[in-house]
């Protein structure tokens, strides 16, 4: 991809590219509106496991921004979409993780189990209430040929005062008690990517993901073969490229400069 306007579809991580803690980011309107006017579609993806797509359309919503939730796609929804490609119709599966991740295994099928007892796999997604019960249940299955499956490798996010544990924590510490090897579904592994991409109807080549962190959003994208733009607008400085080993294709200050250069295809 030589210029961000031959995308004939874009990936979209949230925090740090349309807002930063609560408030937007400059140019989230202007942005939507090339989209739709382009008819350019769109997915926007997140490793969260606890975010509904409707979380994301209320909050757009707040900018006047109108998306529908099957424009969005969580890590919740694609470890729900991964299983139904592995496991049979039906089967048992016994979750760490909320409301979300929940909804997802059950509206595609899977029977929650309480316990260990003849789960066919393990996912485990951000949860807090997270217990030693949990994660041994977790354990157990595990031992006994579950599959397991974490939503997403983040091992901390920041709160006020510091770093809390992140599912990626949770994922490790199951991980060191079983020595067994999870898939990962979020970035920067490909599966995320690679189910957006499958429901855009597009192929990886074709697809241009657009976020704020390098080692999962760019890294994540390089892997499964899609172009990368690096929105300088959230954690990753313009410094830090250098060195990092990983090269975004694009790199833009803001959402206006990225829709600048989408327009700019009109030309
Ligand atoms: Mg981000």
């Amino acid at each position: 991809m030589d210029s961000v306007h031959q995308a004939r579809g874009l990936l979209i991580d949230m925090d740090g590219v349309l807002w930063r803690g609560r408030t937007f980011l400059p140019g989230v309107q202007n942005f939507f509106a090339a989209l739709r006017s382009r008819n350019v579609p769109f997915l926007l993806v997140t490793n969260n496991a606890t975010a509904s797509p409707d979380s994301a359309v209320e909050r757009l919503a707040g900018a006047g921004v109108a998306i529908e939730p099957h424009e969005v796609l969580t890590s919740a929804l694609a470890t729900a979409a991964y299983l139904q490609s592995v496991l049979p119709q039906g089967a048992s599966v016994y979750a760490i993780g909320e409301e979300a991740v929940r909804s997802a295994l059950q509206d595609a099928g899977f029977q929650l189990q309480d316990g260990h007892d003849s789960a066919q796999a393990v996912v485990v997604g951000f949860d807090r209430e997270i217990s030693w019960y949990k994660m041994t249940q977790a354990a157990l299955a595990i031992q006994a040929g579950a599959l397991f499956v974490g939503t997403n490798p983040d091992v901390s996010f920041p709160i006020e005062g510091g770093q809390a544990p992140g599912n990626g924590a949770f994922v490790l510490a199951i991980e060191a008690a079983t020595s067994a090897k999870p898939v990962i579904v979020g970035k920067p592994e490909p599966l995320l990517f690679q189910q957006a991409v499958e429901r855009l109807g597009l192929k990886p080549e074709q697809t241009l993901m657009l976020g704020d962190r390098l080692e999962t959003d760019i890294l994540g994208a390089q892997r499964a073969g899609i172009a990368s733009a690096l929105l300088l607008t959230g954690v990753t400085s313009i410094e830090q490229i250098d060195g990092s080993g990983i090269e975004p294709d694009f790199i833009f200050e803001d959402l206006n400069a990225l829709t600048a250069a989408l327009q700019a295809g009109l030309n």
